[in-house]
């Protein structure tokens, strides 16, 4: 798979597991990169996007369905570029950029405190995993 950002794979503010945001413990359903604004993302494998668009947790964020029933989830990206629902993917292909904190119009993007990428990996039943369950090489940057 494709590392979703020009990072390394050990560079992770937030692993997958229970951890406290906002004074409360939560369940923190995938890993964090901490980098900065306006950095790249790459889709970590190819597949069909299934969201584009805004939700209160993550922000603007995207989905996408891949090919080896994998599902990939980016979150907290900017308001500029980004692919949109339907179109095909291929793998390491820049679908967005790491977005601000605080949208244009004053929300929070997604439940955030500062920029860096929030990533998923759900199985083929739908089931959220620890991304760090597969191996990762960087982009080519297509
Ligand atoms: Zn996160």
């Amino acid at each position: 798979m494709i590392l979703p950002t020009d990072t390394n794979i050990d560079n992770i503010s937030s692993y997958f597991g229970y951890r406290t945001l906002f004074g409360s413990s939560n369940f923190h359903d995938g890993v964090d990169f901490p980098i900065v604004q306006n950095s790249k993302v790459y889709s970590t494998l190819s597949g069909i996007v299934t969201f584009s668009g805004f939700t209160n947790g993550y922000g603007i964020c995207i989905t996408i369905q891949h090919d080896n029933g994998l599902k990939s989830l980016y979150g907290h990206l900017s308001e500029g570029y980004r692919v949109q629902t339907g179109e095909y993917i291929n793998a390491g292909q820049v679908i967005a950029y790491v977005g601000p904190k605080y949208l244009s119009d004053g929300r929070l993007n997604g439940y955030t405190t500062g920029p860096h990428l929030h990533f998923s990996i759900y199985d083929s039943s739908g089931n959220l995993i620890d991304p760090l369950n597969f191996e990762y090489k960087k982009s080519n940057n297509l």
